[in-house]
């Protein structure tokens, strides 16, 4: 089986190489040409890539891109192929790019990740997968090359309405973290005590247990790290925004997730918080 994978950036290269490490010949195209790794054989071009591979992974930025590639190349798919999208990208446009790729029978995947870079490298990845049962059992093992989970989640678009919901709660409750401990330094509760409680009580989450926003408190984190991501804010308010977006389109009730997206563009916008890991937004309720 020969793989495609175009989007060789900073989630796509660390995924590629894994599938390469798998025994798998791995074909690789980036925009960016001064990409390179040893285990990928990079193509001069889509079209090129796309004719010699059965099965093509795409790992970039936005739902445009994916967009334009596949209705740029529609006619250089092989036939019977297969286009795993493991981007962020809209609902809407998934399920647009699964017609296009329908009307010429290339069969098609969404399936975004959590975990970030760390997770990539790692070979630890969680992938939320939408399109035919069928695909998705077939071509599972390829997912556990690069990851140690896959959801079944459903229909196309079903991986990436999972994907944004999970990070609609994510942006939520580190929020709501941060707000507590703001309110806790100003009633002078010891940082330490109040991770201890909330850890082990009912206000517990990832965001406060495994990825505490709060420096030198709970398990090692970014905020350990002066914020380096982990993941970003850019990538949190990028997909707060999918999930907005997405909740407007199918008239859902998401107050605290418009009220998250806001809050992020804020601290992306205005706050110095672009480049900062997400959990770095604490510093906008430390005043
Ligand atoms: P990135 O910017 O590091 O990589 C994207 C790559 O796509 C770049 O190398 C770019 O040159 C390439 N590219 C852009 N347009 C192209 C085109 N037309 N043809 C070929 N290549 C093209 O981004 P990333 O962090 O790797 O993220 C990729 C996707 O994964 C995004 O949709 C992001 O939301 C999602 N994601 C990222 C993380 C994370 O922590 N970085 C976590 C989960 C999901």
């Amino acid at each position: 089986m020969k793989i495609g994978f175009i989007g060789l950036g900073n989630m796509g290269a660390p995924m590629a190489e894994n599938l390469a490490r798998n025994g798998l010949d791995v074909l690789g195209f980036d925009t960016d040409n001064s990409i390179k790794l040893p285990e990928i054989t990079m193509m001069p071009s889509i079209p090129k890539l796309l004719t010699e591979v059965d099965i093509i992974f795409t790992m970039l930025p936005s739902g445009l891109v994916v967009k334009e590639i596949v209705n740029e190349f529609i006619n250089n798919f092989n036939p019977k192929s297969t286009l795993i999208d493991c981007s962020t990208i809209d609902v809407k446009t998934t399920k647009e790019v699964c017609q296009t790729l329908g009307n010429k029978k290339i069969n098609m995947l969404d399936a975004p990740v959590s975990g970030g870079v760390q997770g990539a490298k790692s070979g630890s990845l969680t992938f939320m997968v939408g399109g035919s049962r069928d695909d998705f059992d077939k071509l599972r093992f390829l997912f556990e090359y690069m990851g140690s989970r896959s959801v079944y989640c459903g229909k196309n678009g079903s991986g990436q309405t999972a994907k944004i919901c999970n990070n609609m709660i994510l942006g939520v409750t580190m929020i709501a973290t941060c707000e507590a401990f703001a309110l806790a330094d100003k009633l002078e509760l010891d940082r330490e005590a109040m991770f201890d409680v909330v850890s082990t009580s009912s206000g517990y989450s990832w965001s406060m247990n495994s990825y505490c926003p709060a420096p030198g408190v709970g398990p090692k984190a970014p905020s350990d790290n002066n914020y380096t991501p982990g993941f970003s804010s850019d990538l949190m308010l990028k997909d707060l925004t999918l999930s907005q977006n997405a909740s407007s389109e199918s008239k859902a009730s998401t107050p605290m997730g418009d009220l998250a997206m806001k809050l992020y563009k804020d601290f992306v916008e205005n706050k110095n918080g672009s480049g900062l890991d997400f959990s770095a937004i604490i510093k906008t309720f430390e005043v």
